[in-house]
């Protein structure tokens, strides 16, 4: 089973003979974009180079469209593939299955021609991923620590609407997030009925351009660049600007702030500042709901992702101990 699944020292995830997913690898003509957060694009330059072919969901490829120009994807051969649409490639087939994450984001299941499962989960939040059944499992291990249980089990969604009602009372308000879980709290809000201009800067516009393309109902947005948009952040609101996590310094500090972030177990929403709130909205499973998806998925074997930021030795080592399932953290 060992020498069905991997994860190499870049970061690529090994499944059976030809795929490597999220990173480059030489040796493997397949590789595979889960989705497209940045530490899942590893070497993409260098695979769309050299890669056979590569492989993604429509929205995925839209989403790095818009991050990084359309002639991007157009230096290699890149396929979009939908979700549970099966596709040859030698003796192996492969299929993308949803995952709740971003918008895009897919696990993958590849059966080798001994009939074998093989499954990277990629990032995923249970709460509407579908299990898949299989025999060796790689999966992400972002929460893979016991500590990283959320102990809390309030409406995050209703706690966020009010939290930028009362901040919309007292002038504009400033969301920091990421790519993808930024166009979640757009509709959050939207779907909520706040009414007033969402004003986003370019790369925020064209992500969330991109979400309503494939289904999303975010709002009217305003960028922050146009001649309104520079009026409207000058003039003190009310508005809700959003803006990604590494603009947090430097953007609206005067204002009222609401960082998203995943990383908040003890409470739901924590004041950090003097008009500054951090809020849980997490779009990966904690701790129980890795092991959650390993019981249900039944497999053999588990190989942790000790590669991409977590605690991957530990959750393989919970594994063992907690549901007598052979696993391993890869790389050593
Ligand atoms: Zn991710």
């Amino acid at each position: 089973m060992l020498s069905k699944a991997g994860v190499s020292e870049r970061g690529a995830i090994f499944l059976g003979k030809y795929v490597a997913c999220d990173a480059f690898n030489e040796e493997r003509p397949l590789r595979i974009v889960t989705h497209a957060h940045s530490d899942h694009m590893l070497g993409l330059r260098q695979s769309l180079m050299r890669c056979e072919s590569l492989v993604m969901t429509p929205a995925t490829k839209d989403l790095i469209d818009a991050l990084m120009g359309p002639l991007f994807l157009m230096m290699g051969n890149v396929k979009s593939l939908d979700y549970n649409e099966p596709l040859n490639f030698r003796d192996e087939t492969l299929q993308l299955r949803y995952a709740d994450h971003i918008l895009g984001t897919a696990q993958v299941l590849v059966e080798d021609a001994e009939g074998t499962r093989i499954l990277y989960t990629s990032d995923f939040r249970l709460r509407d991923t579908p299990v898949v059944e299989a025999d060796v499992i790689v999966m992400e291990a972002t929460y893979g620590n016991p500590s990283r249980i959320r102990k809390f089990d309030d409406n995050i969604e209703d706690l966020f609407v009010s939290l930028v009602e009362t901040g919309l009372k007292q002038g504009p308000v400033f969301v920091f997030s990421y790519h993808g879980k930024l166009q979640q709290t757009m509709q959050i809000l939207h779907e909520a009925g706040v009414r007033v201009p969402f004003i986003v800067p370019e790369k925020v516009f064209h992500v969330s351009k991109i979400c309503e393309r494939h289904g999303m109902r975010l709002g009217r947005l305003l960028l922050s660049t146009t001649e309104l948009g520079k009026a409207m952040l000058d003039d003190g609101g009310p508005f809700v600007a959003f803006y990604h996590m590494g603009s947090r310094k430097g953007v609206g500090e005067k204002a009222f702030r609401v960082c998203v972030s995943g990383w908040e177990f003890a409470s739901a929403c924590r004041k950090i500042g003097e008009k500054e709130y951090i809020l849980a909205l997490s779009d990966h499973s904690d701790f129980n709901g890795l092991l959650r998806y390993v019981k249900e998925s039944r497999p053999k074997l588990v190989i942790t992702d000790n590669f991409r930021s977590g605690d991957a030795e530990v959750l393989a080592q919970e594994i063992r101990k907690r549901l007598g399932i052979n696993s391993l953290s890869l790389p050593c």
